[in-house]
């Protein structure tokens, strides 16, 4: 038994060669009494249930798959599919876990964070954040037509792409004090998130800080099986 962990994937239908990935890796890499955790951005985008479950129905099918043999699938909402919802669940038989989510594996408490939460400095990605995940906003969002919600979706990853070509690269990494104070929090010497696409081990006072990588060219997960200590697996798609 293992605990695999991925985030960041940014599934798109114009890249099927990434959801190729994916099913190869549901496919041949999980057994049955495995247990996959998704950290967030799974999909670049997500404008609703109805429209993803039928633009992704291949990788919609592969979970249903995986989860009906029996392996457990978590997923944590990231800033691009924090609007995967109850119909989604129900088709893939996968579970939602909130952001923080805490774990015990192998008597180690752990902290699952997608890692959007932790970038502190970025505070007009923040105000976003708050706006986006108002309960308010979304019912209202999810209430346009398709049509419509994609053209807001563009104009606010335009907006973003905008945004971001200012700003200074350590402002998009995570806040040093925001992971301290969180492991602090928690309790925890061992912090799992991604979000940030700069994979890496960081040994901090606090404990560990590892960073899953996305998957563009190749794609990186974390494997711990039971009894084991955790690694790092890099492959190349
Ligand atoms: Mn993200």
């Amino acid at each position: 038994m293992r605990r695999l962990f991925i985030a960041d994937l940014h599934l798109h239908s114009a890249r099927p060669q990434h959801s190729r990935a994916l099913i190869d890796f549901c496919q041949q890499r999980i057994n049955a009494d495995d247990e996959l955790y998704i950290l967030g951005d799974l999909f670049e985008a997500w404008i609703g249930d109805d429209v993803g479950i039928v633009t992704y129905a291949d990788v919609i099918a592969c979970f249903k798959q995986l989860t009906s043999s029996g392996t457990q699938v978590f997923f944590m909402a990231g800033n691009r599919d924090f609007l995967i919802g109850n119909k989604f669940c129900q088709a893939t038989g996968i579970k939602i876990l909130p952001d923080p989510t805490i774990i015990t594996f192998d008597n180690q408490k752990t902290l699952l964070m997608h890692g959007d939460t932790l970038c502190t400095d970025d505070i007009e990605y923040q105000n976003f954040r708050s706006l986006v995940r108002d309960p308010l906003w979304q019912n209202q969002f999810l209430s346009m037509t398709p049509a419509l919600r994609m053209q807001q979706a563009a104009q606010y990853r335009k907006q973003s792409k905008e945004m971001t070509a200012h700003k200074p690269n350590e402002i998009m990494d995570v806040n040093a004090d925001a992971v301290t104070t969180a492991m602090g929090h928690h309790h925890v010497k061992l912090l799992i998130h991604g979000h940030t696409h700069r994979p890496q081990v960081h040994h901090l006072k606090s404990g560990e800080r590892v960073v899953l990588g996305d998957w563009r060219g190749h794609f990186d997960y974390l494997s711990w099986p039971q009894g084991q200590a955790w690694r790092i697996i890099r492959e190349s798609i």
